[in-house]
């Protein structure tokens, strides 16, 4: 369990750096507006992509900080809709997850 916590917690701060990356990236994008047409259009893909990446890893923060929680308080290897224990193998592929997977599949 305290390996899991540990893989958590390296997946929290590789999260906020990813998220902070977005971030950056899209205020420097607010600077002025001389580039030609296509690149233009080029840009506001991307700038949608990484709106839905920034979005992505903001949700899967809040994830990961809420199965930390629970991990702490004794309780992250338990399902949080049943109560029954987390199968071991799901745990070790979704460390973030806090339910089972019959509760998961609901
Ligand atoms: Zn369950």
């Amino acid at each position: 369990m305290a390996d899991r916590k540990q893989e958590l917690e390296g997946l929290r701060d590789e999260l906020i750096e990813r998220f902070d990356r977005y971030k950056a990236h899209k205020e420097q994008r607010n600077g002025p507006l001389d580039k030609d047409v296509e690149d233009q259009s080029i840009e506001v893909v991307n700038d949608e992509v990484i709106e839905a990446l920034q979005q992505e890893a903001e949700d899967e923060l809040c994830q990961v900080m809420h199965a930390l929680k629970r991990i702490e308080a004794g309780e992250g290897d338990d399902c949080e809709r049943c109560g029954e224990p987390i199968d071991g193998r799901r745990l070790a592929a979704l460390p973030y997850t806090t339910v089972c997977r019959d509760c998961a599949d609901l």
